[in-house]
């Protein structure tokens, strides 16, 4: 993973982009901003299998681990595209939206592991053992990008919304 940090931020850099330029202004009503922090965290998801590792060794005293495994299939990130559709049918737009919102983030997270080197992982589990291998970008590489995102998106923010009228 390209550092916790740096998954929350892309994530939430590209909702907030995508509601303040691309979202037409009579959807935003169904698209809340806390949303944008939903979705953020949602591009976390994928990694809960680094706590599941931690707590498993701790308590069974082995050196296994389970990261980028099954949770960094694409099939999780479609069950809740699918709850997205369903809620979509029967109307629940608010609910719809916030589903397929979490559907990005946990698609975006398994489409940014691949990008950082280190290992492999399966994306297509359970359909194929197809072993996607982590290229391009090492970790020491990505040193300090999260700080120039952040400011960059601040910056951003600034100028779109006048964020010190709140501070
Ligand atoms: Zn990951």
């Amino acid at each position: 993973m390209p550092t916790a940090v740096v998954h929350v931020l892309l994530t939430i850099i590209a909702i907030d982009l995508f509601r303040d330029y691309f979202l037409p202004k009579h959807h935003l009503k169904k698209f809340p901003r806390w949303m944008v922090l939903v979705g953020g965290i949602a591009g976390l998801l994928p990694d809960v299998d680094m706590p599941f590792t931690w707590a498993y060794n701790f308590i069974f005293g082995t050196n296994v681990n389970f990261h980028a495994g099954v949770t960094h299939a694409y099939i999780f990130a479609a069950l809740f595209l699918g709850v997205a559709w369903l809620l979509h049918f029967m109307k629940k737009e608010k609910a719809s939206m916030l589903f397929a919102i979490i559907f990005f983030g946990y698609a975006f997270h398994i489409t940014l592991d691949f990008f950082v080197l280190g290992g492999a992982y399966m994306p297509l589990w359970p359909f194929s053992a197809f072993q996607m291998p982590r290229t391009f970008i090492s970790l020491d590489h990505l040193f300090g990008l999260d700080a120039i995102l952040l400011i960059l998106w601040l910056v951003h923010e600034e100028f779109k919304h006048k964020i010190k009228d709140y501070i």
